[in-house]
């Protein structure tokens, strides 16, 4: 352990998963980590919320830094006496990466080069990048283990493979202590109300439809945000340089498996669903191996599902002062 605390530096601190790991790191529930002083550098696109940072705004170990992750200049300056990047910073919405796939390579491709240049040029410890699953393609059976070559689909997953495979470069070539991890699908609170889960609670909130694509039979493996965040802490600190790490252990089920237990949850019927034309490539299914995780650094999912489901659910019931300023916000912008 360093004393006082090690220097950790959260890009996209602000976000859904990277605010959880802040708030989380600063509660000390990553031993270890204890003491750390965190410095959050996030640009606050419309994903980023500092109301994801208010329980811990009062700390004196963090700072935040509104910043761009491909500013070489702000990155260079933020490195300095950096021990720890814990990278989550991108552009995270698959269907946005439709849209127009223009800010996923910039910042998830270009951002990332600009973060692993200036740390390495920094001498910075280490440096995790979070990477997803989404980069291995879709899986009909079975599951990837990290050797699996890369086969991304949207854009969002071509350009976490760009940067997940640009990290370990800068292993390999460079000697940069990286470590990468490929995560399932997160679920809880402060996700932003576009991706699946918060969105249609909160319709129902609103006796809004719930848009459910195609026939609903899309597999995706569900882990609360916490287990995530523990797996990233661990392998922060235990895991070997130049190493990838899946992290999983969630739930599998279909989109319609999971609508059906947020209509139960919230004492509605499947009349609340309106199916929608599928997503253009959307994958079929993802599922991760994590054996390695697992057997090098202990990792197991410690939230389960019908409990971490229900508590998000209620969470996003309670919590209208959150979620409503950023739809409103988006239906202005539609
Ligand atoms: P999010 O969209 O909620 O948050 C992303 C954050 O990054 C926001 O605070 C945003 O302001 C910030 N950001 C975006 N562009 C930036 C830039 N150019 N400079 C600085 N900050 C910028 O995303 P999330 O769901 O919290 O995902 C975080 C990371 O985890 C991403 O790298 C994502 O690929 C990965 N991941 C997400 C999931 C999931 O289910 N959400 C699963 C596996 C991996």
């Amino acid at each position: 352990m360093i004393p006082g605390g090690p220097r950790v530096l959260v890009t996209g601190g602000a976000g859904f998963i990277g605010s959880h790991f802040v708030r989380e790191l600063l509660a000390g529930a990553y031993p270890g980590l204890d003491g750390a002083r965190v410095v959050v550098l996030d640009k606050l696109t419309y994903a980023g919320n500092m109301a994801n940072l208010a329980p811990v705004a009062g700390d004196p170990r963090l700072t935040f830094v509104r910043g761009d992750i491909c500013d070489a200049k702000l990155a260079t300056e933020l490195m300095r006496g950096t021990d720890l990047v814990v990278h989550f910073a991108a552009e995270s919405h698959v269907d946005r990466s439709i849209e127009d796939a223009h800010h996923f390579a910039r910042t998830n491709v270009l951002g990332t080069q600009t973060m692993l240049r200036t740390a390495l040029a920094a001498d910075v410890r280490r440096f995790v990048h979070v990477s997803t699953d989404e980069v291995y393609g879709s899986i009909d059976e079975g599951s990837w283990p990290e050797y699996h070559p890369l086969e991304p689909n949207s854009p969002y997953a071509a350009s976490k493979a760009a940067s997940d495979l640009m990290a370990l470069a800068f292993h390999r070539t460079h000697g940069l202590e990286v470590c990468v991890t490929r995560c399932s699908n997160n679920y809880g609170p402060y996700q932003y109300p576009e991706k699946l889960l918060p969105l249609f609670v909160t319709n129902l909130a609103d006796g809004l439809p719930l848009p459910l694509y195609g026939d609903g039979g899309n597999v995706r493996e569900w882990l609360h945000v916490d287990d995530h965040c523990r797996g990233v802490a661990l392998v922060a600190q235990k895991g070997r340089a130049g190493e990838i790490y899946n992290i999983g252990g969630g739930t599998e089920l279909t989109n319609r498996e999971l609508t059906e237990r947020v209509l139960g949850l919230c004492g509605a019927d499947w009349s609340a669903v309106r199916p929608v034309a599928d997503r253009k490539g959307h994958d079929r299914r993802y599922s991760v191996d994590i054996g390695k995780i697992s057997d090098e650094l202990g990792y197991t999912a410690h939230v389960s599902f019908e409990e971490g489901l229900e508590r998000t659910v209620r969470w996003y019931q309670t919590h209208r002062d959150w979620w409503g300023p950023l739809k409103a916000r988006d239906r202005q912008a539609a």
